[in-house]
């Protein structure tokens, strides 16, 4: 278990119902936070508008407390890190994509998804690992210009240096090593002027003063692209956990668009809160 006081959070998205998969990374954090003497902050990843709901957010608050979970800071509590509701923290995101636009490191991309497409099919029937191909890297401003008026909306997409080692060193799976050239250059903010995941994450990481992110290991090829990106933005980078998913009968990992069973579900079958906890924490 951890030995400095750690400060986890919690980041779901409010786009479903809790299963027993989000309930344990929600639960460790809760435990790294508790067993170092540190504090959990919930912060709730509602960037994509249409699939967030207000009612799934008071369901989600009320499964968490349901199973015994506690945070110190979050949007039903408050705190001094606040808001922590992603979809009223643009003002925090554009500061950051400022800093990034002023250092020259993103630059606005006009592929679309079919065109996108094209070139993954493209690189995996030649053998390689799709990639964005850089087509949009080195436009000229002046065709940048004459995009925009004509009417184009444009992604944002982070220039990843080349010939970059990241590392770091995982508190479950040990030390990690990407190299920068496998990583093409991603969005952090999305053509209709939403934050993409990778940003929004990590800024707000690092602006609510986590220490631990504790997470499932479908994050962990993400960690390189938001240590760049911190980095970037001379923000401090947090120790990374990255939890193996819960499967499901069939083999693939319990997800609720999948119908995987629901805390609340778990519930009305007559589930104890804490024969739940038990479960998870000996999985
Ligand atoms: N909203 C993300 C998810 O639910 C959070 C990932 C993370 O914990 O960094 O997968």
């Amino acid at each position: 278990m951890p030995t400095a006081p750690y400060v986890t959070r919690f980041a779901p998205s409010p786009t479903g119902a809790l299963h027993l998969g989000n309930a344990r990374t929600a639960f460790f954090n809760d435990l790294a936070a508790r067993a170092s003497g540190g504090r959990m902050v919930l912060r709730i990843e509602d960037t994509d508008a249409e699939r967030s709901e207000d009612a799934l957010l008071v369901k989600l608050l009320e499964d968490l407390r349901w199973l015994g979970l506690e945070w110190a800071e979050g949007p039903d509590v408050g705190g001094a890190h606040g808001p922590y509701r992603q979809s009223e923290r643009g003002a925090h995101y554009a500061r950051a994509i400022e800093s990034l636009e002023a250092q020259g490191r993103v630059y606005p991309c006009f592929c679309s998804p079919e065109e996108l497409k094209l070139s993954r099919k493209a690189q995996l029937a030649a053998g390689r690992p799709p990639r964005y191909a850089g087509t949009c890297a080195t436009l000229p401003a002046a065709e940048v210009a004459r995009r925009v008026e004509a009417g184009a909306k444009p992604a944002l997409r982070f220039r990843v240096p080349p010939g970059r080692v990241i590392e770091f060193d995982d508190l479950i799976h040990g030390p990690q090593r990407f190299a920068s050239d496998d990583i093409g250059d991603f969005v952090i903010r999305r053509a209709d002027g939403s934050v993409a995941f990778f940003l929004g994450n990590a800024v707000d990481d690092a602006e609510m003063g986590i220490t631990l992110v504790l997470r499932g290991d479908d994050h962990l090829a993400n960690t390189p692209r938001q240590i760049m990106l911190l980095e970037a933005l001379a923000m401090p980078v947090p120790r990374y956990g990255h939890l193996p998913l819960l499967l499901g009968h069939g083999g693939s990992p319990l997800s609720k668009r999948e119908g995987a069973a629901s805390l609340g579900d778990l519930r009305a079958q007559g589930y104890l809160p804490g024969a739940l906890r038990n479960y998870l924490v000996r999985l």
